[in-house]
């Protein structure tokens, strides 16, 4: 997708600090933290939100939540994390890429948002 982002993050265009990749999915840290471990989940192929997965197939999909399990892991994240996806303008989703906010390495907020 040309001038998405995410899409450059993938091919390479735009440098990120890669966390985890396979077929389907890349990750890498967010560049503004929120939280001491702050990820970004992505499937390869482009889709704008969840609200676009109707052309996704169920691996594409699965594959995102999946790495979540792994990255954590990796993270140390075994005291608990959160899984944050922003879907449109009422939730303020910046980029228009679907992804998955990994956030943790401490305590966070009972209320959500
Ligand atoms: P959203 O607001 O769409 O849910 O989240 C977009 C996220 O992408 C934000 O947390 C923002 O910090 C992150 N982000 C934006 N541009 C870049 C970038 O060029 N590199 C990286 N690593 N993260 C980015
Ligand atoms: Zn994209």
């Amino acid at each position: 997708m040309e001038n998405c982002l995410f899409c450059k993050i993938i091919s390479g265009e735009i440098p990120s600090q890669k966390v985890y990749e396979n077929e389907y999915v890349y990750a890498f840290r967010d560049i503004n933290p929120q939280a001491p471990v702050h990820v970004l989940v992505i499937p390869k192929k482009h889709v704008s939100s969840l609200d676009d997965t109707a052309g996704s197939t169920d691996t594409e999909l699965a594959e995102c939540l999946r790495a979540i399990r792994v990255i954590a892991a990796h993270e140390n994240l075994a005291g608990g994390y959160r899984v944050v996806s922003n879907c449109g303008d009422d939730a303020c989703q910046s980029v228009h890429h679907l992804h998955f906010h990994i956030l943790g390495g401490r305590k966070m907020a009972e209320q959500m948002a």
